[in-house]
């Protein structure tokens, strides 16, 4: 624990309209952490199909030597989500948008389905930022973020968050310190300035892709 990691988890909390968040040292560390507090051998995952490649290889390829199996949809397709969960299936993964194709599921719908059918949902925000997406506001259980990219911003650090109740974050704490993607001081000294710009910058960011988007 560290009081500067510690501020900066609450700052991320309060954008994210969420009860509590947790730092990292990559974005994978709090992907490959969240998925391994919530799984155990003979558990099954759902994943998006286009989700980021690192996340498909660790579900895919890493945890199969676990004993715990997954089942890819196809992109942003819900029905294709409630027909792949089984009895064992203990966690939905999903991005939005995903990287690198941009599509968005509908976020209502896999909370929807992963309440009714009991089961964790998780979502990769690291595209929308938190200012263009809360997925705990429509009902989604984890929402993980590369920091790395928009919300560190100037290319100086690498970073990594998860965000969801009290409940699971301190669930998921207790893995993370085991696990040892910690975020040190520093850097969570220059998380805590980029914050500062994340409204700003992300704004001009979705203007300028706007005004090229137009053009093209
Ligand atoms: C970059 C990225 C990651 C991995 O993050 P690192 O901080 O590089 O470990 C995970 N998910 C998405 C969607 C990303 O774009």
């Amino acid at each position: 624990g560290n009081p500067s990691v510690r501020l900066v988890e609450e700052r991320l909390a309060a954008i994210e309209g969420a009860e509590d968040a947790l730092l990292f040292g990559s974005g994978m560390a709090a992907i490959t952490t969240s998925i391994l507090a919530l799984v155990k051998t003979g558990s099954h995952v759902v994943l998006f199909a286009d989700c980021y490649r690192r996340t498909r290889q660790f579900v895919g390829q890493f945890l199969d030597r676990f004993g715990v199996a997954h089942t890819l949809v196809a992109s942003a397709d819900v029905e294709a989500l409630a027909a792949a969960i089984r009895p064992e299936t203990r966690l939905v993964i999903s991005e939005a948008p995903t990287n690198p194709y941009l599509n968005v599921v509908d976020l209502d719908a896999v909370a929807r389905i992963g309440r009714e059918r009991r089961v964790k949902t998780l979502i990769d925000a690291t595209f929308a930022t938190p200012l263009n997406l809360r997925p705990i506001a429509h009902g989604i259980d984890l929402v993980v973020h590369s920091g790395t990219k928009y919300l560190a911003g100037h290319s100086d650090l690498c970073c990594g968050a998860i965000v969801g109740t009290t409940r699971m974050i301190e669930r998921l704490r207790h893995h993370a310190v085991m696990y040892g993607g910690s975020l040190n001081a520093q850097d969570c000294y220059l998380l805590e300035r980029s914050l500062k710009t994340l409204d700003l910058r992300v704004r001009q960011q979705s203007h300028n892709a706007l005004t090229v988007a137009r053009g093209l």
